[in-house]
């Protein structure tokens, strides 16, 4: 019996030392008990609304933000805050930009009067990692796509005749997707431009139809941005 109630004993110390060694099992069963807190619920709610983000996700990440070190977390908070404050269009070329004109308009080194057009800033970013482009960009924020009513009027197409004209621009570069509508937009920017003169052409069909930009390896952006052709006046 004495070494009955010493095994009992022993067992029952061994789980004291069991759980003391996993807190966050402990912590993680009072939460599904109890369940979440006002705070915890709030940011699951707000993370769950970003895209690509559904619940388990955003569970996920407030969990890892509740592990994390007070430092990591102050740093995300004002990466957040700083992207609200810091971060505007650019008054030429629409990019992302902490400084009006960005980086890329005010280099007095690049080629202004030839003029790169894209559906999004990340495609800029995208090309500008080649290194092989040396004029400036003008982004449309999107592509005409008429069923979802996204029209001419939505889109930085009005700036970017505008500019050609004030600026003197020689040569249009339409880098607008390889899809239905990224063509249907290089066509109808195609016709409006040709009218004016500026010549105007198409990134290379090297790129994958359906594709996007942003996903294509250097190699291939630089094959398109050299083998770009010259489009018909339409
Ligand atoms: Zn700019």
């Amino acid at each position: 019996m004495i070494g009955t109630c010493g095994g009992v004993g022993g067992l029952s110390r061994g789980f004291g030392v069991d759980l003391s060694l996993f807190p966050a099992v402990r912590y993680h069963s009072a939460m599904v008990q109890g369940g979440y807190t006002a705070a915890m619920d709030r940011l699951v709610e707000r993370l769950g609304r970003l895209p690509g983000i559904g619940k388990r996700s955003a569970e996920r990440i407030a969990f890892y933000l509740l592990k994390a070190s007070p430092q990591e977390v102050s740093e995300l908070a004002s990466a957040l805050s700083d992207l609200k404050r810091n971060v505007r269009h650019c008054s030429q070329c629409f990019n992302l930009t902490e400084t009006d004109p960005c980086p890329i308009c005010a280099d007095g080194r690049r080629d202004h009067k030839t003029v790169l057009v894209v559906e999004q800033p990340a495609d800029v970013a995208t090309l500008e990692s080649t290194g092989l482009y040396r004029g400036v960009y003008h982004v449309l924020m999107g592509c005409l796509a008429p069923l979802e009513g996204i029209g001419p009027g939505e889109l930085n197409i009005e700036s970017l005749i505008e500019r050609v004209e004030r600026e003197g621009v020689t040569e249009v570069i339409l880098g607008t997707n390889p899809t239905l509508e990224g063509d249907g937009t290089a066509l109808y920017l195609s016709q409006r431009l040709g009218k004016m003169g500026v010549k105007v052409s198409r990134l290379a069909r090297g790129l994958p139809t359906g594709g996007s930009l942003e996903r294509l390896s250097k190699a291939v952006l630089a094959d398109a941005l050299a083998g770009r052709r010259e489009m018909a006046e339409g």
